[in-house]
């Protein structure tokens, strides 16, 4: 499958997309998950992009879509990929749609994560995130604590809660996310690819998608 997951910080386009992932060998690209191991390897790009992150605010438009061309040409792309926080703006929409013309790729879905606010809220405080850049793994400390207290059930290494889930960096990215983002909706409905889910619950996510896809 081929699919973009749309939706606030916090809505669960990570929790979904590794679902899917299972579900047909499709791959999950993050760009965020993508940017976080530059920074901590301490390439050029994660130079670049460090202080946007820390801060809550978008990576520049021309980064981001330098990481996408590369990535989508991947050969494990091939089987179809689960777009996780890309694109974050209209300039992004309409470059990843040239992109795609250029490739002969077409998609099929633009997914909408809906969650009330509170909830997202509530989550990003909660969540932790394992600190090795090729895990990645997601908790939460209320409703998915890792087995060992601060440690990755996966691969054993630190769990972390990110720099940019203060409080603060978090009220700044559901800011950033309304203006920049959330006009992506309306974009995505006119390109006649929209599906508004609601996403209070993972599975119902999954299940609804399959259905709509026949899968
Ligand atoms: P995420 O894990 O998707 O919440 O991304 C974490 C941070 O990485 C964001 O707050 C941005 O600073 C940056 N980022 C991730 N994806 C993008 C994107 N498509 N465009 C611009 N910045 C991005």
């Amino acid at each position: 499958m081929k699919i973009i997951l749309l939706g606030a910080p916090g809505a669960g386009k990570g929790t979904v997309a590794k679902l899917l992932t299972q579900v047909d060998g499709s791959v999950q690209i993050s760009t965020g998950d993508i940017l976080r191991g530059a920074v901590q390897a301490g390439t050029e790009l994660g130079k670049k992009a460090e202080a946007y992150m820390k801060a809550g605010d978008l990576v520049p438009d021309e980064l981001i879509m330098d990481i996408m061309k590369a990535r989508l040409q991947e050969p494990d792309c091939a089987k179809g990929f689960l777009l996780d926080g890309f694109p974050r703006t209209i300039p992004q929409a309409e470059a990843l749609k040239s992109l795609l013309q250029e490739l002969g790729i077409s998609l099929d879905l633009a997914v909408n994560l809906e969650v009330p606010r509170e909830v997202i809220l509530d989550r990003l405080t909660t969540r932790r995130t394992c600190s090795n850049p090729e895990c990645q793994a997601i908790y939460n400390i209320k409703s998915n604590p890792p087995k060992v207290d601060s440690i990755c059930d996966i691969c054993g290494s630190k769990v972390i809660q990110r720099e940019d889930e203060t409080e603060e960096a978090i009220t700044h990215r559901l800011e950033t996310y309304n203006e920049k983002t959330a006009p992506l909706i309306g974009y995505y409905e006119k390109e006649g690819l929209l599906m508004n889910v609601n996403a209070t619950s993972s599975d119902t996510v999954v299940k609804a998608i399959r259905e709509r896809l026949g899968i």
